[in-house]
C-alpha cells in the first residue's frame, strides 16, 4: 500500500553535502532540499561517505559496525551521525539527520573523487558500489525505512538499481522493508556518468544478468549513471531547458537515447538557492547590507571588491566579475584559450574591471595569471574563497558565465538576488532563469548570447558595457527585476513533493 503523502520519510543517498563535503553545486542542492523538504514537514536523512575531510571528532558514533555484502564477501565500516546545521529559519522544520559510512580502505584518503596524482580513483566504481549498498544496510540497522531513496548523480546511482534488483525484489531474506520505497535519481550533470571497467560490476554482487537488465553496458564499459536511469522510479535534472536539451545528442552525452526511452519519467526542477547564505540584506562577508529599496551597500561591496582585487577604486567603471571552477564546460577555452579567448581583447579594447575567481585546469590558471601581470583592469584569484565569492557577487555590476552547457548554475541567481546582471549563454538553467535584455523596452534581467564563439562572448560583453555607460535607468531596472525574483528552495521542495508522489502513486 502507498504511504500516505503527507509526511514522507526520504533518504538522500549522496557523495556530496555541505558543510561537510562540496565540489560543486551539488552539495549545496542536497543540503538546500534537505531543509526545505524537512521545512514542509517530511522526515529527511542524509546518507554520505565519511571522507577524511569530515572531522569524526565533531560527530557521534552509532554502536556496532555496519556489515555489508558485497565482492563475495562483507565490508565493514563504522557509522557516524550528526544533525544537519539548520541556516536561519530553517529551524522551524524537522532537523536533518545525516549518517556517514566510514570504511577507511574506501574513504580514509584524500579527496572525494580523486587528488591531484590520481584525478579519478581507480577505485571509484567499488567504493561508491559500497556506499550505495551500505545506504540499504543501514536503514536495515536503524530499522527505519525511507518511502523514497533519492538518489543523486553517478556516485548513487547503483541506489535505484540495487533497489529494483534486489532489495525490492526480495532476493535476501531479510529484504522485504524496502516492498513499497521507491527511488528518484537526480542528475545534477550529465557531462558525468561514472563510467568504469565492466569488471568491477562482480563487486557488486549482482548476478551478470542485472548487469544487462538494468542497462549497466556501455559499449563493454559499465556506466552507473545510465544503470540508474534505467532503474530509477523518476528521474530529474536541476532545470526544465536541460530536461529538455539532454534529449537531444547535442546535449544527451550519449545517454540521450536512454532518457528519450524513459521520457514520461522524466522532468527538469529547477534548482532554488539558499536565500540564508546568499542574501545581501544579511551577509557578513559585504561591508554594508543592501536591498532593491536601499541600494547604497552595492556601491561600497564595489569599493571593496576594488581594493580587495587591486583594481582602481572607481564607481563609475564597471565590474565583472566570474567565479567558476576552470573546466571546459565554463566555456573556458573561448574565454581563456591562449591566443584566441576573448578575455584579452575584451579588456583590452573596453573601459571595465574583470575580477575572477577559481581554479581548475593548469593552463586556464597559467593564463589567467598571465592577464593578471599584462592587464592592469583584469585581476583574479586562483583558489577557493567563500568569502571572495561573496565579495563578487555583491560588488561587481555584471557576473559572466558563458558556459558550454550550464544543468542549472547557481551563479546567475545569486548574481540576480545581488543586483549583478548576468552576462550568459543560453543554454541549461541559465536560460531558464535569466531573462534578456530587449533594449527597446528596457525588459530583461541580463544578457544572453547563443553562439559558444570568442566573438559572441566579446559582443554580448560589449552590448552590457554599452548598456552600462549608455541606458544607466535600464540597468537600474534590471538590477531590481533581478533582485526581486523568487529562487527559494520551497519552490523547488514543492516541486520535488510532487515527483516524490507521482513515483509513489504511479
Ligand atoms: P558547478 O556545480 O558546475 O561548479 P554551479 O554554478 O552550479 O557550478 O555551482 C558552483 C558553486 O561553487 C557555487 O556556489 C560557486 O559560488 C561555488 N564556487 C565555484 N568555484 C568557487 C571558488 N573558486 N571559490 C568559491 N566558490 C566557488
Amino acid at each position: 500500500m502507498a504511504p500516505s503523502t503527507s509526511r514522507l520519510k526520504i533518504l538522500m543517498c549522496t557523495s556530496e553535502a555541505v558543510p561537510y563535503a562540496k565540489t560543486g553545486g551539488l552539495a549545496d542542492a542536497v543540503s538546500a532540499l534537505a531543509l526545505a523538504l524537512a521545512k514542509l514537514g517530511h522526515e529527511v536523512r542524509i546518507i554520505m561517505p565519511r571522507y577524511y575531510g569530515v572531522n569524526r571528532e565533531k560527530l557521534e558514533k552509532l554502536e556496532g559496525a555496519l556489515g555489508v555484502p558485497m565482492g563475495g564477501g562483507e565490508q565493514w565500516s563504522a557509522v557516524y551521525a550528526a544533525k544537519m546545521p539548520a541556516k536561519s529559519g530553517a529551524s522551524r522544520g524537522n532537523p536533518v539527520q545525516v549518517y556517514f559510512i566510514d570504511h577507511e580502505g574506501f574513504f580514509g584518503r584524500d579527496g572525494i573523487y580523486g587528488n591531484a596524482f590520481e584525478p579519478d580513483f581507480l577505485d571509484n566504481s567499488r567504493r561508491f558500489a559500497f556506499f550505495c549498498r551500505s545506504c540499504f544496510q543501514l536503514c536495515r540497522k536503524i530499522d527505519w525505512y525511507p518511502d523514497v531513496m533519492h538518489a543523486h548523480d553517478w556516485p548513487a546511482a547503483l541506489v535505484p538499481v540495487f533497489l529494483k534488483y534486489g532489495e525490492r525484489r526480495g532476493i535476501s531474506s531479510e529484504t522485504g522493508s524496502f516492498a513499497d520505497t521507491v527511488s528518484i535519481l537526480t542528475i545534477h550533470n550529465l557531462g558525468y556518468q561514472g563510467i568504469y571497467g565492466k569488471d568491477n560490476f562482480s563487486f557488486t554482487s549482482l548476478g551478470w544478468d542485472v548487469f544487462y537488465q538494468a542497462g549497466l553496458d556501455d559499449w563493454n564499459m559499465m556506466n552507473l549513471l545510465k544503470g540508474g536511469i534505467n532503474c530509477a522510479g523518476k528521474i530529474n535534472t536541476v532545470s526544465p531547458n536541460y530536461a529538455r536539451e539532454t534529449l537531444s545528442p547535442g546535449h544527451g552525452f550519449r545517454l540521450d537515447g536512454a532518457l528519450r526511452y524513459r521520457g514520461s519519467d522524466y522532468s527538469g526542477i529547477l534548482n532554488g538557492i539558499d536565500t540564508a547564505t546568499w542574501n545581501p540584506r544579511r551577509d557578513p562577508y559585504l561591508p554594508a547590507p543592501y536591498a532593491a529599496d536601499d541600494m547604497a551597500g552595492k556601491a561600497k561591496a564595489k569599493e571593496a571588491l576594488q581594493r580587495k582585487f587591486g583594481l582602481r577604486e572607481d564607481p563609475e567603471v564597471p565590474v565583472i566579475g566570474m567565479i567558476c571552477r576552470l573546466t571546459e564546460q565554463k566555456g573556458i577555452g573561448e574565454l581563456f584559450g591562449p591566443a584566441y579567448g576573448s578575455a584579452w581583447s575584451i579588456c583590452r579594447d573596453m573601459n571595465l574591471q574583470f575580477a575572477f575567481l577559481g581554479s581548475g585546469e593548469t593552463w586556464a590558471e597559467h593564463e589567467i595569471r598571465s592577464l593578471s601581470s599584462r592587464l592592469p583592469n583584469f585581476k583574479a584569484h586562483i583558489g577557493y574563497s567563500e568569502e571572495l565569492s561573496h565579495l563578487i557577487e555583491g560588488g561587481a555590476d555584471f557576473f559572466l558565465m558563458p558556459s558550454r552547457y550550464e544543468p542549472c548554475g547557481l551563479n546567475q541567481m545569486y548574481s540576480l538576488a545581488y543586483g549583478t546582471l548576468p552576462i550568459v549563454r543560453n543554454t541549461g538553467g541559465l536560460a531558464d532563469t535569466v531573462q534578456n535584455y530587449n533594449q527597446d523596452t528596457g525588459e530583461g534581467t541580463g544578457f544572453l548570447f547563443d553562439d559558444l564563439s570568442p566573438g559572441s562572448i566579446y559582443n554580448t560583453v560589449g552590448w552590457a558595457v554599452w548598456a552600462w555607460y549608455n541606458r544607466k535607468s535600464d540597468i537600474e531596472a534590471m538590477r531590481i527585476r533581478g533582485m526581486k525574483k523568487n529562487f527559494s528552495w520551497h519552490k523547488s521542495a514543492l516541486e520535488y513533493q510532487s515527483l516524490y508522489k507521482s513515483a509513489l502513486n504511479p
